[in-house]
């Protein structure tokens, strides 16, 4: 395949027959699967599955983040064509990549997402795969963990965030993206002595005993020293890492609910990614891509160009030098 395939390549979501391999589509046109990965229902023979959850009716503040995954795909296709930069190997080729596209349900039973969404991952984690998440607000993290502590035991949670998300529950199991990560917690799916929480520059009362890195002591550090700190708390067992676009800075990252200043730099964000290569992860997301805020398009770039680091990852833990921990059952 070269550039000039452009010419003949049409819908390579649709039309490919190899889920390896880079696209040399037009980028400004044709079916938009993240990264143009084949586009499935289904993630058999996949080893790692991209699922979409436009979910966004558990806000604190702005709506919209249902139309992130659509924006992430679409500004993944700039990135199609050609290797990744910043990694030793090819993920997009060495590995089996599928796009299983969105969970569906009904927008007038919003209490009934969660389930479609346990649903569908435990599919894909059932056919052998790893999931990409693209969101949809963060409250839609949780059926995800859900399917993966079910599949892989509880798990320790990498959460690049500038909240917690351990607003205490209350007896109403208030659904809502501030509270998510508590429920997790008191649900036993995360393993608190192996999680950790980075980026962190909002207070909460209550941290269910995570470990926190903030936000002013990432900038601090260097990404490598970064790394290895999260490195040496995730420890050997299985991992999910979970990447709130708020993460960033506002300056690079303003479409999203809640947006705060402060936060961390893109290149900080790549080099703590990159450097975490070879960590066990079982699952990733990249949520609250908000794009009704989103200026010029820029944090669906950024949600973008996260869900390829993630697939880094996830591929090395796949095919790559490292191995994915065995399911507890
Ligand atoms: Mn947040
Ligand atoms: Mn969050």
């Amino acid at each position: 395949m070269a550039l000039e395939d452009a010419e003949t390549q049409v819908d390579t979501a649709l039309n490919t027959g190899d889920p390896r391999g880079l696209s040399f589509e037009n980028v400004f046109s044709g079916v938009p699967s993240f990264l143009r990965r084949q586009l499935r229902t289904d993630a058999q023979d996949a080893q790692l599955a991209i699922l979409g959850l436009p979910f966004d009716q558990a806000v604190t503040n702005r709506p919209g983040a249902r139309f992130g995954p659509r924006a992430i795909r679409d500004a993944s296709l700039l990135m199609a064509g050609d290797p990744p930069f910043g990694w030793d190997y090819d993920v997009l080729s060495s590995c089996s990549i599928v796009d299983c596209g969105d969970v569906a349900y009904d927008y007038g039973v919003p209490e009934d997402f969660a389930n479609h969404a346990q649903q569908r991952v435990s599919e894909i984690l059932g056919a052998g795969a790893a999931p990409l998440i693209l969101g949809g607000d963060h409250s839609a993290s949780l059926p995800v963990l859900r399917a993966c502590a079910k599949f892989h035991g509880p798990l320790a949670i990498i959460q690049i965030d500038a909240h917690t998300d351990t607003w205490p529950v209350s007896e109403k199991e208030r659904m809502c993206h501030g509270t998510f990560l508590a429920r997790a917690v008191r649900e036993g799916l995360i393993d608190t002595n192996r999680s950790i929480l980075v980026g962190i520059r909002t207070q909460c009362p209550d941290n269910c005993g995570i470990k926190i890195i903030t936000a002013p002591e990432c900038h601090t550090i260097t990404p490598n020293v970064l790394a290895e700190r999260i490195r040496a708390r995730v420890g050997v067992g299985p991992a999910y890492l979970s990447f709130d676009i708020d993460g960033l800075d506002p300056a690079f990252a303003p479409g999203t609910g809640t947006p705060v200043m402060g936060g961390l730099v893109p290149q900080q964000a790549l080099g703590v990614l990159r450097a975490l290569a070879g960590i066990p992860l079982v699952g990733a997301d990249v949520m609250e891509v908000c794009p009704p805020y989103d200026t010029s398009g820029i944090t669906a770039l950024a949600g973008a160009q996260i869900g390829l680091e993630l697939l880094g990852l996830l591929g090395w833990s796949r095919g790559g030098p490292g191995t994915l921990p065995q399911p507890t059952t």
